[in-house]
């Protein structure tokens, strides 16, 4: 797997590749079971954590892929794929609900946080419209 930083996401997502956008805290590729679904990854705080090691990048925790039709389920780790068991529907539910719990979790640390977050974030992406 090649990671490429990436102001905005191309529309042409190439499989193989992860497109990484800092400014927009988003990683998108093609899913790695080659079925050609593009697989979008937020990076927050309660998605998705990007590890840069100045040569390979590391996605944590792994990714589901429930809502497609291949179910696959894989780490990305120093750009290589680790594949995982799918999971059952069961698992799948338990991880969802353990997932709004931490969401629902953080949120209610930051509150009063979160609108400052989404202003800058709003910023940065006029400014990038403007100077594009
Ligand atoms: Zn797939």
């Amino acid at each position: 797997m090649q990671h490429k930083f990436v102001e905005y996401i191309p529309e042409e997502v190439i499989e193989g590749n992860i497109y990484i956008s800092v400014q927009f805290a988003t990683a998108v590729h093609k899913c790695c079971c080659g079925c050609g679904e593009e697989v979008v990854t937020p990076i927050t705080p309660t998605d998705w954590k990007l590890i840069f090691d100045g040569d390979t990048i590391s996605l944590n925790p792994s990714i589901g892929n429930w809502s497609l039709k291949c179910r696959s389920h894989y780490f990305i780790r120093r750009n290589v794929i680790q594949w995982c068991s799918s999971w059952s529907e069961q698992q799948v539910n338990t991880n969802k609900l353990q997932d709004k719990i931490n969401k629902d979790k953080y949120f209610e640390h930051s509150k009063g946080e979160e609108e400052p977050i989404l202003l800058i974030k709003l910023w940065r992406y006029l400014k990038a419209l403007i100077t594009s």
